[in-house]
C-alpha cells in the first residue's frame, strides 16, 4: 500500500502527519471520498470541483492546480493497483502553532489513501436496510454551508452512534427546522406516486455527487423528479426510499423508525435506478 503525503509515498504504517496539523487540532480541512470502478475513477472531475470550491471558500491553498491534483490521484490508484476501491483525499491546513489562527500554518497538507471498501454487506443491497431518525440534527446550513465537505463530522458521528445504538446501519438527520436533510454519510431519496423526491441543498445537506448522478439517471430514464421539503411524515408514507453516496452507492431503505416503507421490499423505481447506476459505473 502506498499513501501519498505532500509529494512522497509511504507504507501504511509509516504514513503519519504532525500532531500540530490544524486538520487534527481543529478539524481545519476538507476531504473527498471517491470510488474506483473497473480501474476508472468515478466522477473525479466533480469531486475535484467540490474540493476546490470548498478550498476557495475556507481560503485553503491546495498548492496544486485541479489538473495536477487529478494526476496525483490517478498516480495513487496506479501505484496501488486498484481495479475497484475507494480513494480518501484529505486536504488539511497543515502544521501551525497551538492557536486557532490558520495564518500560523504556512503550507497545507495533502493526503491520499487508496483502500478497499465494503460499506454494507452485499446482501443488503438486494434486501434493503432499516434506518432511524437521529435526535442529533444536521449542522444548520445557515451556520455552516453544507457544500463545504469539512473534516468536522462530529454531528454526523453522534448521529451514527444513534443508528448503531438502535441496531441500524444508518440514521437520517433532520435540519434545524425539523425537515428531512440527509443521513450521516448519504443523501436520502423517496418515491411517492411515481415521483422521485429528495431534499435540496437549501435544506442543509451535502450535495452528493452520487445524488446528482441519480438525478441525471432519473431524467434519462423518464422518471419525474422534484427537490422537496419533507418531514418524517413524508418518509413514513413514502412508496419507496433509498440512500446514495460514494461509499454506499445506492442502497434501498425498507423501514424508517419501524414504519415499513411500501411493502417492505425495494420498489420498482429504486431497482430501476440501481440497475442504471450499476450499468453507468462499469461503463
Ligand atoms: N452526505 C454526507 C454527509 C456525506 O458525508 C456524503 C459522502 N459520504 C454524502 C452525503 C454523499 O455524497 P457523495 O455522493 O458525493 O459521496
Amino acid at each position: 500500500m502506498e499513501i501519498y503525503i505532500d509529494g512522497s509515498w509511504y507504507g501504511k504504517y509509516d504514513a503519519k502527519i504532525s500532531v500540530y496539523d490544524h486538520g487534527l487540532l481543529y478539524g481545519d480541512g476538507l476531504f473527498e471520498g471517491i470510488r474506483i470502478y473497473g480501474g476508472k475513477i468515478f466522477k473525479l472531475k466533480e469531486h475535484m470541483d467540490r474540493l476546490f470550491e470548498g478550498a476557495h471558500v475556507i481560503r485553503l491553498d491546495l498548492g496544486h492546480s485541479k489538473e495536477e491534483l487529478m494526476e496525483i490521484v490517478e498516480e495513487a490508484v496506479k501505484r496501488n493497483k486498484k481495479e475497484n476501491g475507494y480513494i480518501r483525499l484529505l486536504a488539511t491546513r497543515g502544521v501551525g502553532t497551538m492557536g486557532i489562527s490558520p495564518f500560523t500554518c504556512p503550507k497545507s497538507s495533502l493526503v491520499i489513501i487508496v483502500e478497499d471498501i465494503q460499506l454494507y454487506p452485499a446482501e443488503l443491497y438486494d434486501t434493503g436496510i432499516p434506518i432511524v431518525t437521529a435526535a442529533t440534527r444536521r449542522l444548520s446550513g445557515r451556520i455552516f454551508d453544507p457544500r463545504i465537505k469539512s473534516l468536522n463530522y462530529l454531528n454526523n458521528v453522534m448521529a451514527k452512534m444513534e443508528a448503531v445504538d438502535a441496531g441500524c446501519l444508518e440514521a437520517v438527520m433532520l435540519n434545524d427546522e425539523g425537515y428531512v436533510c440527509e443521513c450521516t454519510g448519504d443523501n436520502i431519496f423517496i418515491v411517492k406516486n411515481g415521483i422521485l423526491m429528495t431534499p435540496g441543498s437549501f435544506h442543509g445537506m451535502l450535495e452528493g455527487i452520487t445524488r446528482n448522478t441519480i438525478i441525471d439517471l432519473a431524467g434519462e430514464t423518464g422518471f419525474l423528479f422534484q427537490e422537496r421539503t419533507m418531514t418524517r411524515f413524508d418518509l413514513y408514507t413514502a412508496d419507496e426510499c433509498f440512500l446514495t453516496g460514494s461509499g454506499a452507492e445506492l442502497i434501498p431503505v425498507t423501514a424508517v423508525d419501524k414504519r415499513e416503507i411500501g411493502d417492505g421490499k425495494p420498489g420498482p423505481v429504486t431497482l430501476a435506478l440501481k440497475e442504471a447506476f450499476t450499468k453507468l459505473i462499469y461503463s
